[in-house]
């Protein structure tokens, strides 16, 4: 999934025009060859149909495994794997001097379902139209995942050295299906894949409006995922005869009590850091707000206009919604069954068994019953206690050179590290010790994230910008710049 834009440009945006007077040497685009070479792999990516229900992984892996082998990585650096013959995960090893540790880049190869008839053109087809790449995860993830093969087989050709050994790992199910590839990898080959810290372009990106850079987010802090089974039976009977004691109802109100509930404002030291910046960024009623919300005490009046926009809601806050109903059995009848699937996003800190409590009390209707919901729809009585990770530390290592490099492909652009308010793979590189930074050197404009949706597309200068991106900061943050 990827999370992009998670609330930056709730109001009127505006650039950090004060910075944009300082002028950063430009960038230059990628010559024609790479253009190609890039072009080819986003296209044969895009054209293996890499869905949970009929697609395979494995094909793409194997395409990619294939292309690192004919550009000559040693075949013991290249492992494909994984736990069954769709899912397949493939992991290259570019070999550096070894005088730093290694670095990790991890791309998710599954894409969500789409279907013909919703589109305009066919998912599965790379069509080139009006300026922009259209195809089923040409945002989400395909498009980083080219870049990164590219940018291996760019620097190898090129004879780069690189001061430690460069990752990249492909992998299966993030979207969905129930072998996630990051968390397999880490299971099943954890050497294949260690490293000091790791970049998943899952999410963050360069938010554009009108064309305009306005501010690039680096997602160092995640969101934890929880579904909740939401139920109460009743006797049942003649609906001719109601009685109080309905199914239905019983989870109705508890799901008004939960609309009509707040979590409480919690910030950290990621989305602090993201509101202070923000607060020198948006008009002057919108920064008087976010200034009254960073206050001490926090302003309640101040967070409740600033909720309204859903992005900034959710970085304050734990959210809970309802997301499915399923009650009843006929017309005629009165209930014995009614449920509901309530989606929690949990800020880092809370467990989910946490919220599952907080549920309960939130209901405060003992005819209804929480349980918690795992990945593979298991349903169980209690949730996982393991609270949310803390954001990851901005490293110099890493931000410096991100930020030069941000100057110089999107002037004046302010770095903005922020929390997703999804949850991606990152998610099992951070719990196995690895930082994880989201960034995508993608830049998309606001209104047009169309990732998970129809006709996804991206604009062509924005995967050759992503290109040359890449390339230029491998180089330097492999050599210690
Ligand atoms: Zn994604």
């Amino acid at each position: 999934m990827r999370i992009q834009f998670a609330g930056l440009v709730a109001s009127t945006a505006l650039a950090a025009s004060s910075l944009c007077a300082q002028s950063a040497p430009a960038w230059t685009p990628p010559d024609a060859a790479t253009k190609q070479l890039a072009l080819g792999i986003f296209r044969q990516l895009i054209e293996i149909n890499t869905t949970d229900s009929i697609g395979s992984v494995s094909a793409a892996s194997k395409a990619m495994q294939q292309r690192f082998l004919d550009a000559g990585f040693p075949a013991a650096d290249i492992y494909l794997g994984g736990p069954n013959d769709r899912k397949e995960n493939l992991v290259v090893r570019y070999r550096g001097s070894g005088a730093q540790p290694p670095i990790l880049f991890i791309g998710h190869e599954d894409v969500v379902e789409a279907r013909r008839e919703d589109w305009s053109t066919d998912p599965f087809q790379f069509v080139r139209k009006d300026g922009y790449y259209y195809g089923r995860g040409t945002q989400d993830m395909k498009d980083a995942d080219a870049i990164l093969v590219t940018t291996f087989l760019r620097l190898h050709e090129e004879g780069f050295k690189p001061d430690r050994d460069l990752i990249l790992a492909l992998t299966a199910d993030e979207e969905g299906g129930k072998s996630n590839g990051v968390d397999w990898l880490l299971k099943n080959h954890p050497d294949r894949v260690k490293a000091a810290f790791a970049f998943n372009p899952d999410g963050g990106g360069v938010e554009l409006e009108n064309g305009k850079a306005i501010s690039a987010d680096v997602d160092a802090s995640e969101k934890l995922y929880a579904d909740y089974q939401v139920m109460a039976t009743s006797p049942g009977g003649h609906s001719s005869l109601p009685v109080p004691d309905n199914a239905i109802y019983h989870i109705a109100d508890a799901l008004q009590r939960l609309q009509s509930y707040t979590f409480p404002f919690e910030l950290n030291s990621i989305t602090r850091a993201y509101f202070e910046k923000l607060a020198t960024l948006e008009p002057a009623s919108t920064a008087a707000d976010i200034r009254a919300m960073l206050g001490t005490p926090p302003d309640p009046a101040a967070i409740a206009r600033l909720s309204r926009s859903p992005g900034w809601n959710s970085t304050m806050h734990t959210t809970c919604v309802a997301t499915r109903l399923l009650a009843g059995h006929a017309n005629n009848a009165l209930p014995q069954m009614a449920e509901a699937n309530v989606n929690c996003r949990i800020l880092p800190g809370h467990s989910r068994e946490e919220v599952r409590q907080d549920l309960i009390g939130i209901f405060n209707e003992p005819k209804v019953t929480v349980r918690y919901v795992d990945d593979g729809g298991g349903v169980h009585d209690t949730a996982p206690a393991s609270k949310g990770l803390p954001p990851v530390a901005l490293e110099p290592a890493v931000m410096q050179p991100l930020e030069k490099l941000v100057d110089v492909y999107w002037p004046g652009t302010p770095v903005v590290a922020d929390m997703a308010d999804g949850a991606s793979d990152s998610v099992y590189t951070n719990a196995a010790g690895i930082p994880t930074y989201n960034w995508s050197a993608i830049e998309l404009e606001t209104n047009d994230v169309r990732a998970h949706g129809k006709d996804e597309r991206l604009p062509e200068t924005s995967f050759y910008k992503g290109v040359q991106f890449w390339y230029d900061y491998v180089k330097r943050i492999s050599r210690g710049e």
